[in-house]
């Protein structure tokens, strides 16, 4: 549990001195030396994620992790660069629990990304 609980601080620790998404790999990278193992290291990453102390995305089959805002949002991200953008949900929050209902779900969360090329990638 002692151990654990190092790993996350370190990964966080990591996680905020980076403003991009950036993948497990890199995050060991990043952790130098004394660096937890890459299978810690995506495993603490899970964790957070599934608790949602970190955002995840998809970019081209592999996921990358930032620390973001604690309060609910979107994202842009760029397929090529991993530029990001946080999006309020706008409709999207309407149309979600409206659906959920509808259904007769009780919504626990939804996710939603807008992907594609940013306008420096797109010049
Ligand atoms: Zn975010
Ligand atoms: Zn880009
Ligand atoms: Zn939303």
């Amino acid at each position: 549990m002692k151990r654990n609980t190092r790993q996350r601080t370190r990964v966080t620790a990591a996680l905020n001195s980076s403003r991009e998404f950036i993948s497990a790999q890199n995050l060991h990278i990043m952790l130098g030396d004394e660096a937890p193992s890459l299978a810690t290291v995506y495993r603490t990453l899970q964790g957070l994620s599934e608790e949602g102390a970190v955002d995840s995305v998809n970019r081209n089959g592999e996921f990358l992790y930032r620390l973001c805002g604690t309060s609910h949002h979107h994202h842009l991200v760029c397929v090529d660069c991993a530029a990001t953008v946080e999006l309020d949900g706008g409709e999207i929050e309407e149309w979600a629990a409206r659906n959920a209902s509808g259904h007769g779900f009780t919504m626990t969360t939804h996710i939603a990304e807008i992907y594609g090329r940013c306008a420096v990638c797109s010049a």
